[in-house]
């Protein structure tokens, strides 16, 4: 039998609507910005719109058009927001850059884009002057800036973005089209191979948005005042500069400046009430906030993701600080986040300490999104809390085929994560590793995962990380690196024995390194290959 067709209007879901919709009801709702060159901007979403719709004339003016790519090199600032509604609004796609990609990887993904504009920050002048000249397809490099703060970048006609869009109308009507068209681009970090791209279409983006604002999710209203520290180059910083404008929070953006001191700073005087960012990032922010004695006068709240939250940082947090931790998983291929901490009012009423290990977990799927882990054979395991397998997802926001890609990476319909995980009967799922960093020993896996957050339980551990090093016997042995909190003596044989009381005997790692840094990547990850490029020799 034939289906009725609903009788509602087809209206199609548009990322310009967002920015008009927050112009409209929340104009007067403030936007803060810390300048590149330090002093903080403050304007409001009715100001961003009308920039937005210059920036979109300016693009038109140089000959954009509609499916035409615009490349962003750039922190969290208020030009890139801009830049973010008036590329997609007009029907073009946002192709934020990594920064932190090898310059031969920039070049290949500019190129592979085919971006037409580049936007900058000042900070990567240097980066720009080293790739200009392999990016032939760039027509304009866009400095995010004023005139006066415009670097001279040799053999780079560089133009100041405000002297660039100050002759275009705010005039500009945005046009309709097809939600399903693309609206922004991102790359993986591509550790093998060349970097992939996800292409987002705005009902993605926009139905992620919508999910985004929900009480049990990230709960943006004008009660809000968030702060995005996770990066705008990266997975759209979790989609956050999207969401805050529907709900119609305070946006706070830091710029350059991701440090303790500075990050601290800002949250007192913005009074944030909610942050996001990586777990790294917290755990300078709360290294500043111990050493120094200081408070959180109004953040109540930070969404941590991007890798695992150690639950002993999570008790920091909660306990100390009073600051609640929504613990969130998703990857460059999801658009934002799949799935985040959410509890049960049975779960509301355990122990603190049984909770903070609740919220160590990754979450429960946000509306939209399925989850499920399976064998090696592809079948579904059983949602019992300890059968691990891969993770496949699917849902709106999830990647259907790579950009340019030929063959598409799902199977029957899901997409293969990468990533190994249990989940349990209430659907909360836990990451066990990465499939490139599970460590196999005699025929049994260890989670590096699991590791690492019982190292950083210990109060001398400032960061752990743990890789697998080839044994003669057993495959694979745990090889521990450490990284001891500032003025702390802490040996060998006290960790190891610390980690025997905690995990399992054949868990414990046969080495420990002490470093005084690991490696952290541009999305804030430790990068595990350049430990095992140094260290991966073998055990004997
Ligand atoms: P890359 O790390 O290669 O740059 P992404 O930024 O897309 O790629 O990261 C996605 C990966 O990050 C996931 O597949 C997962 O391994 C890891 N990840 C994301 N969130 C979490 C989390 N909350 N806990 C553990 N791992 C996470």
């Amino acid at each position: 039998m034939m289906l009725q067709p609903g009788l509602m209007m087809d209206r199609p879901l548009l990322i310009s609507s967002i920015l008009e919709h927050s112009a409209a009801q929340f104009g007067d709702v403030e936007i803060v910005s810390r300048e590149t060159h330090g002093p903080l901007f403050r304007y409001t979403y009715a100001d961003c719109a009308v920039r937005a719709r210059q920036l979109a004339s300016a693009l038109a003016a140089a000959g954009l058009q509609q499916g035409s790519a615009v490349g962003s090199i750039a922190w969290n600032n208020h030009r890139h927001l801009e830049a973010y509604y008036a590329v997609s609004g007009s029907g073009m796609v946002m192709h934020t850059c990594n920064p932190r990609l090898h310059p031969q990887q920039l070049i290949y993904i500019i190129n592979h884009a085919e971006d037409e504009v580049m936007l900058f920050d000042s900070t990567f002048a240097p980066l720009v002057k080293g790739i200009a000249a392999h990016c032939p397809k760039v027509k304009h490099w866009v400095c995010l800036s004023d005139a006066a703060n415009l670097p001279v970048i040799e053999g780079v006609q560089a133009i100041a973005y405000e002297d660039w869009i100050a002759p275009h109308s705010s005039d500009f009507i945005w046009p309709e089209f097809d939600e399903r068209s693309g609206a922004a681009l991102c790359y993986t970090s591509g550790t093998t191979g060349n970097p992939k791209g996800a292409l987002y279409s705005h009902r993605a983006i926009v139905l992620n948005a919508i999910t985004g604002c929900l009480p049990g999710v990230l709960d943006f209203s004008p009660k809000q005042t968030v702060l995005p520290v996770v990066p705008m180059f990266h997975i759209n910083a979790w989609c956050i500069p999207y969401a805050a404008p529907i709900g119609g929070a305070k946006l706070v953006l830091p710029g350059p400046r991701l440090d303790g001191a500075s990050l601290y700073e800002l949250i007192e005087a913005e009074q944030v009430t909610l942050s996001a960012g990586v777990p790294t990032i917290w755990q300078a922010l709360i290294g500043h906030v111990e050493q120094n004695g200081l408070r959180f006068s109004s953040m109540r709240r930070t969404a941590v993701g991007g890798s695992a939250m150690p639950a002993a940082l999570i008790a920091k947090f909660a306990d100390v600080y009073d600051v609640e931790v929504r613990h969130g998983w998703g990857m460059t291929e999801t658009t934002a986040v799949a799935t985040m901490t959410s509890m049960s009012p049975a779960e509301m009423a355990l122990s603190a300490s049984e909770r903070h290990a609740l919220v160590a977990k990754q979450g429960k799927t946000v509306f939209g999104i399925q989850i499920k882990v399976v064998d090696e054979h592809g079948h579904t395991l059983p949602r019992d809390g300890s059968s691990q397998g891969e993770l496949m997802v699917r849902g709106q926001w999830i990647i259907q085929s790579y950009f340019k890609g030929e063959k598409s990476p799902l199977v029957d319909g899901w997409f293969p994560t990468g990533d190994i995980a249990t989940i349990d009967a209430q659907g909360l799922m836990q990451i066990r590793d990465r499939t490139k960093d599970v460590i196999k020993t005699g025929g049994e896996w260890i989670s590096s995962i699991d590791l690492e957050n019982a190292a950083v339980g210990h109060p001398a551990v400032a960061m752990a990380a743990v890789i697998g090093i080839k044994h003669p016997k057993w495959d694979e042995r745990p090889l521990l690196f450490i990284v001891r909190k500032p003025g702390q003596t802490l040996e060998k044989e006290e960790i190891l024995a610390f980690l025997t009381e905690r995990v399992a005997k054949w868990w414990v790692p046969d080495d420990v390194v002490f470093l005084e840094s690991l490696p952290v990547g541009g999305t804030g990850k430790v990068q595990k290959n350049d430990l095992r490029k140094e260290y991966g020799g073998v055990f004997s």
